[in-house]
């Protein structure tokens, strides 16, 4: 756990979040300022600050985050698909730097990505 972030306080409950999903490895919550109808952030429970920091050593958390995407799309009923979104560092505008992937969804989403 890294001191301030933000997701590492949500994931340990000092923050509110409407959870979604949980496991020993993966925390998921509804974003606080929804993009698409559904709008859901799977992060890992240990502190990753981006994609960039992501290596041998903690690359099981994120295959565990796309092991469970899919149940938590299909519970949100994303049966037409959805979009799963990372931004990595200012250029992307990662406002947050704990590594989470944005599940987008429940609607006809646009096509542009940038
Ligand atoms: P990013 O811009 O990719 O770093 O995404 C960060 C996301 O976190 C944004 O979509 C925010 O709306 C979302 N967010 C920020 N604070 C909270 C919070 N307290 N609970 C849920 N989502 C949050």
């Amino acid at each position: 756990m890294a001191n301030d972030c933000l997701f590492c306080k949500i994931i340990a409950g000092d923050i509110p979040s409407t959870k979604v999903y949980e496991d020993d490895m993966v925390y998921a919550f509804r974003d606080i300022a929804p993009m698409a109808p559904t709008h859901v952030l799977v992060v890992p429970k240990v502190h990753i600050a981006s994609a960039d920091e992501v290596s041998a050593e903690n690359s099981a958390y994120v295959a565990r985050i796309f092991e469970v995407i899919p149940n938590i799309a299909a519970a949100d009923g994303l049966t037409g698909g959805y979009r799963v979104i990372t931004n990595c560092g200012a250029d992307a505008c990662q406002s947050v730097k704990h590594l989470h992937f944005h599940i987008l969804g429940g609607k006809m989403l646009a096509l542009e990505m940038a």
